[in-house]
């Protein structure tokens, strides 16, 4: 094992490959991750060009966004440390008759590879699950194009996303399994920007993204207390 995959928590990844066989499954226990689909692809669609465009989905799990990003026009490689994710994201693909590059490799490992080979970046709902995520926005800020997008999503450590994201969604509505998240890995949006700053990225908008329970979807909103996406842009050298 190298020194990178010291970054990977095999109790973390465990858990989304235990979930693997349902990944696809739009009522299982991945539906959060189908619900936010449309809206985070839209949010990526209205700040970057996808058509012809090399993207990589870091943390790309079953390849719910990777799929969207390449039915929009963009070329696309997607990594996971999940085997077993992975697995079901390559099946997934080729029955869809989709054309998607999926690795079993480390963001590190791959900037090392691959440095300012891609034209968007996307890391969505998996900081929270690394031990450092500040070498995950290195890593996606290397990976990218001088003048390339890289869009994080994570879960905002605020008490109001225990509330919702832990308690509601795990405890009490049960759209996830109990222990999906961890608070303490939680980001704040402000912790968020220095990292990215840190690592040469421009931020240039931070969004929320709400749940309206009742009619079962999300939205994007000026709450960024729960969940919320991030567009960065790296400078051009
Ligand atoms: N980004 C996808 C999946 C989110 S679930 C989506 O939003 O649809 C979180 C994913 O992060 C899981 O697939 C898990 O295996 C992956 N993951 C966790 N730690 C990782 C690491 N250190 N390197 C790569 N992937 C990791």
């Amino acid at each position: 094992m190298s020194a990178t995959h010291t970054n990977v928590d095999p109790a973390e990844v465990a858990k989304f490959d235990a979930l693997a066989s349902g990944w696809w499954d739009e009522e299982g226990e991945s539906k959060p991750l189908h619900q936010l689909n449309p809206i985070r692809l839209s949010y990526i669609e209205s700040r970057s060009q996808l058509d012809g465009k090399q993207a990589i989905d870091v943390g790309c799990g079953g390849g719910i966004l990777t799929e969207a990003l390449v039915k929009s026009g963009a070329t696309a490689t997607g990594i996971d440390m999940g085997e077993m994710a992975l697995k079901i994201a390559k099946l997934h693909a080729l029955e869809a008759e989709l054309k998607i590059d999926y690795q079993h490799v480390t963001a590190e490992e791959k900037a090392e590879q691959a440095a300012g080979q891609f034209d968007v970046v996307t890391c969505m709902e998996m900081l929270e699950h690394v031990p450092d995520p500040v070498a995950i926005i290195k890593a996606c800020s290397e990976l990218v194009k001088p003048g390339g997008d890289v869009f994080f999503s994570t879960l905002n450590r605020h008490p109001k996303a225990y509330l919702v994201a832990v308690l509601g969604a795990e405890y009490l509505m049960k759209m996830l399994p109990k222990g999906t998240h961890d608070y303490q890995r939680f980001i704040r949006p402000s912790e968020m920007a220095a990292w990215c700053r840190h690592a040469r990225l421009e931020v240039t908008d931070i969004t929320g993204l709400s749940y309206n329970p009742l009619n079962k979807s999300f939205k994007l909103s000026d709450d960024v207390k729960v969940n919320y996406l991030m567009h960065c842009r790296r400078p051009l050298d």
